[in-house]
């Protein structure tokens, strides 16, 4: 039977990248002339999409300017986190190697779905060594909304899948959402910015990855 399991990057297999974070700032600033505090902004679980428009409508921005510059706003922020990266936006979160290194070996599949836009993802997932596991990915530039990333990964995955059998992991409540919108499992795990009681709505909650055990037997592995 083919089984997918699709993580959220920031606070459930990395912490969150400064260099990321302060690339909004940076593209709002040169792209659009605005300032803006994204260190204060509620960002977790949104995607990179959101986060801008988040952020620019607070300066009130209207939304054909933040739309008709986003192409050129994204680049810069691709170039901004390549020129800046360092080991402090790759770092993987306790036992994520040895869980993902399990599960690789079983039968499910491995993905991503990711509010980071795919080229930071990717650069992120590259530096970290962990890259080789995952098949397929739904990023934040295929959309602005979390829980249509799931389609997207589904689509880059490229074989049939039957709904029940996707599992979302995520460390916010937005990630738990997603999966419930997108009609698949939801996993939290609580290394994220939320405790694991922000999380009761997912099908499973762990506290983080040492409790492979628990996941392992979810999964029926
Ligand atoms: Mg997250």
């Amino acid at each position: 039977m083919v089984k997918l399991l699709l993580f959220d990057i920031d606070g459930t297999l990395m912490e969150e990248s400064p260099t990321h974070t302060a690339s909004f700032n940076y593209i709002c600033q040169s792209i659009y002339g605005v300032q803006t505090e994204i260190e204060s902004f509620p960002r977790h679980g949104m995607t990179d999409t959101g986060i801008l428009y988040g952020l620019l409508k607070k300066e009130n921005v209207e939304d054909d300017q933040i739309r008709n510059s986003m192409k050129k706003a994204f680049s810069a922020m691709v170039e901004y986190v390549s020129a800046n990266l360092k080991p402090d936006d790759y770092k993987l979160l306790d036992n994520v190697s040895a869980v993902l290194d399990k599960l690789h070996n079983s039968e499910y599949s491995l993905g991503i779905l990711t509010g980071n836009l795919q080229a930071i993802a990717s650069l992120r997932l590259e530096k970290s060594g962990i890259s080789s596991y995952f098949v397929a990915g739904g990023y934040g530039d295929d959309s602005r909304v979390r829980s249509e990333l799931v389609n997207h990964a589904i689509q880059r995955f490229g074989k049939s899948i039957e709904r029940e059998n996707i599992y979302l992991i995520g460390d916010t409540p937005l990630d738990i959402r997603a999966a419930r919108d997108a009609s698949v499992n939801a996993i939290g795990v609580a290394t994220g910015v939320y405790k694991s009681s922000d999380l009761s709505g997912a099908d499973l909650v762990l506290e983080n990855f040492r409790e492979e055990k628990k996941l392992f037997e979810f999964l029926k592995i």
